[in-house]
């Protein structure tokens, strides 16, 4: 789960991270009276959104009173900013962080992520900061500098001030550094976070080291353990298709192709859009319906797949070993009579119960294409949605 900017400079904030004074506005008057709060003459206004690259798409400004305050976030409430990480339809902008401006004398990347092959934390730092982290491996990969985490021991002053010594930090704000440093660590630990990046990380002329911008992502499946942190979901940041499914306790993955695929278990869906690409086509999502599906359940993901509408075929794919397969076709068949379909549905069913419900799909008079294994079931996919297509076609011209 992704966070505000603004949520994890609070996080890092009570973990010794120094950020900029700065308030949360919901409104353009609200950002005015902000800025009033927080004092100075010159503020900086911020999308809040659940990605970066905001600075360049215009998503970040400078202002220097009221007036301009306002009508810079005029132009920015109830907008989509379209950023490079956003994809093309853009993230919804409903709130706006209100900064003091902070003079800028260096910028520094730093990042904490889980590396995979070394199975620890590993911090990745760039003295070419304001980048992003992809530009600056590609351009200047010898400006990166990598520390691994013992778990044992945890992060250790030294490796922080030997970061700070190859990133040309000055002597006298190694100390400052090494906080930076502890906390970013110190919140990744107690939150199970999964990514900690500060992008740009700033030496001030003043000399402080402080945190312009933040990020964080927590592990999923150690949201349970930190209420505090589920709370900050935001689902107006979310895929609409994906929040809808996980509120219905089902696991769903929008993607771009065509065909919709209902299936149960992970593995079963990523063999099944592997056998859809074989054969030719491509997957408009991926819906995992569990194990023990209800009729109903069935029937809910139905209607979820159908509410995307780039979806021009249906293919279930059950292996039904907890699941029963007689309860998959029941809930086929409800669907399918409750819910608009109107693109070709191909059912493959195997394992429990198997016979009943190819009874049950065979009684219940719908047009439903029925294949006996995987391969079969992708090319009739595939079949069913070209030949709709050309019929489509033919009755347009
Ligand atoms: P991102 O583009 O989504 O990563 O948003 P950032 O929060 O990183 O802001 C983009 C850029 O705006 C930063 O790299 C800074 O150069 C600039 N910026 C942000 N806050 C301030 C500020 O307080 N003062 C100044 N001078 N520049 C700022
Ligand atoms: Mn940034």
């Amino acid at each position: 789960m992704d966070i505000h900017e603004y949520q994890a400079k609070e996080i890092l904030a009570n973990f010794g991270v120094e950020v900029p004074p700065g308030a949360l506005a919901y409104s353009p008057e609200q950002a005015a009276y902000r800025s009033r709060e927080i004092g100075g003459d010159q503020w900086v206004v911020k999308a809040q959104i659940h990605a970066g690259g905001r600075g360049k798409a215009g998503g970040v400004k400078v202002c220097q009173n009221d007036s301009e305050i306002q009508s810079i976030c005029e132009g920015l409430f109830g907008r989509k900013l379209v950023t490079h990480q956003t994809g093309p339809e853009g993230k919804g902008i409903y709130r706006v962080y209100v900064e003091s401006v902070v003079p800028i004398e260096r910028e520094i990347y730093i990042g904490f992520v889980l590396d995979r092959s070394s199975q620890r934390i590993m911090i990745v730092t760039s003295a070419e900061g304001g980048m992003e982290i992809e530009d600056i491996s590609a351009e200047r990969p010898e400006s990166i500098v990598r520390a691994i985490v013992e778990p044992a021991v945890g992060l250790q002053d030294f490796q922080c001030r030997e970061i700070a010594f190859k990133l040309g930090i000055e002597p006298s704000l190694t100390q400052r550094m090494v906080r930076t440093l502890q906390g970013c660590y110190g919140a990744f630990q107690e939150y199970d976070a999964t990514m900690v990046e500060i992008n740009p990380l700033v030496v001030t002329g003043d000399n402080r080291v402080l945190a312009l911008d933040a990020k964080m992502t927590f592990d999923d499946n150690a949201l349970f353990r930190h209420p505090q942190i589920s709370e900050l979901r935001d689902k107006s940041q979310e895929d609409p298709r994906e929040s809808k499914a996980a509120d219905r306790g089902l696991n769903y993955v929008g993607l771009d192709g065509n065909i919709g695929c209902i299936v149960n278990g992970a593995g079963l869906a990523m063999a099944t859009m592997d056998t859809i690409k074989l054969a030719g086509g491509e997957p408009a999502n991926f819906l995992d319906i569990g194990g023990g599906a209800t009729p109903e359940r069935v029937a809910k993901a139905f209607r979820l797949v159908m509410s995307d509408l780039s979806v021009q075929a249906v293919l279930v794919n059950i292996f039904a070993g907890i699941n029963r397969c007689d309860w998959v076709a029941e809930g086929i068949v409800q669907a399918l009579r409750e819910v608009q379909v109107d693109v070709p549905v191909i059912v493959r069913l195997a394992g429990t119960n198997v016979e009943e419900g190819q009874k049950i799909l065979a009684r219940s008079g719908l047009p439903i294409i029925r294949a006996n294994n995987l391969m079969e079931a992708a090319e009739r996919a595939i079949g069913a949605w070209k030949s709709d297509l050309s019929n489509q076609q033919i009755g347009e011209n």
